[in-house]
């Protein structure tokens, strides 16, 4: 039977069969020898319920349509994937004192992914309607013309109802962004009922803000589905070309005038990127994150490849000892 993983905590991961029932399930052996294959948030799976047992077994995951992938917090020459097969992704940032940085590095990941993205600032109401505003303008520039750019309060249903109408019926979000700005609150929202732990009820239980790492998919009334992902401290790049190519258009862009193909924009002649920054075309606080991302990449792919020459070579050690 087919089925959707619908949430993730300390428990087996709960797998929505298309028969309508839920069912927890471990993962078959086959599944996890070797590979660390585990399925995450989103994936649909083939599911086998054995007579007389109450867990199923995850026997296959079927290929991811999209997937979210950052580096491994634990092991920088692995990566991880958070969830899969969503057909957007939407990033909370607050819009009072918004990281731009973090931003950025959101828009690589997020576009990274392939599919449409969003930005909503929340917590609006605690910026004046004109600082909002000029906020929203300015991240709006920042991301560029593909990506949509909301303001949300809690207390205003009207801007709940625009980021629920980013969703089409069957469309699945996910929900990225820093612990605190939001995004529980703005599930609980588009759910219209109390679905998701918010600070301030955790903040009650006496042992203060615990760091949940569940992941749920929780159904929006007449609409899509959304996925928050709290627990999210770490944002790693891993293989994010494509993702930097679509976050740095405009850098892209000009960068495709340099005279040499390989221009790192620093100092090399006919750089069309630095002749931007000089006439004010190009704010150099965007080249620098650019360039400080592109580094990023760079030192990732040469640990990569380090690792996997290590392999490699163990592998031809091995073979060589056993007088292959
Ligand atoms: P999460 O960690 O991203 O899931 O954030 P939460 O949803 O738990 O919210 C963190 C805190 O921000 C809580 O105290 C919420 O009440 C508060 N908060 C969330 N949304 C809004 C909003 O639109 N306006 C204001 N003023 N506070 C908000
Ligand atoms: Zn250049």
């Amino acid at each position: 039977m087919e089925g959707t993983v619908v949430k993730l905590d300390r428990g087996f991961p709960l797998v929505r069969c298309s028969d309508g029932t839920s069912v927890r399930c471990e993962h078959a052996t086959a599944l996890v020898k070797g590979e660390r294959v585990r399925a995450v948030i989103g994936d649909r799976v083939l599911v086998s319920v054995p007579d007389g047992h109450d867990k199923g077994i995850i026997e296959g995951i079927l290929p991811r349509r999209s997937s979210f992938v950052r580096k491994d917090p634990a092991d920088r020459t692995a990566h991880q994937v958070l969830a899969a097969n969503f057909d957007l992704v939407i990033i909370a940032e607050p819009v009072v004192q918004l990281n731009r940085r973090r931003l950025e590095r959101e828009l690589v990941l997020a576009h990274e992914t392939g599919v449409r993205v969003a930005v909503v600032l929340t917590k609006a109401d605690l910026a004046g309607m004109g600082d909002a505003e000029a906020t929203r303008h300015e991240v709006a520039d920042l991301a560029g013309k593909s990506v949509d750019v909301l303001l949300a309060s809690i207390g205003d249903a009207d801007s709940i109802e625009r980021v629920r109408e980013l969703l089409a019926e069957g469309e699945v979000a996910i929900l990225i962004g820093k612990s605190g700005v939001g995004k529980s609150s703005l599930v609980n929202m588009l759910a219209g009922g109390e679905v998701q732990d918010v600070g301030e009820v955790r903040a009650r239980d006496g042992k203060g803000r615990h760091t949940t790492v569940d992941r749920v998919m929780v159904d929006i009334p007449g609409g899509g589905r959304v996925v928050d992902m709290p627990g999210v401290r770490g944002l790693g790049l891993w293989d994010a070309d494509a993702g930097l190519g679509a976050a740095f258009a405009d850098v892209e862009e000009l960068a495709a005038s340099c005279r040499f193909r390989d221009c790192k924009h620093a100092d090399e002649p006919g750089c069309a990127v630095q002749a931007a920054v000089q006439s004010g075309e190009l704010a150099q606080a965007r080249l620098d994150s650019y360039r400080s991302f592109a580094a990023e990449l760079q030192e990732v792919r040469e640990r990569r490849d380090e690792a996997r020459h290590m392999r490699g070579e163990k592998a031809s050690d091995r073979r060589r000892r056993r007088g292959r």
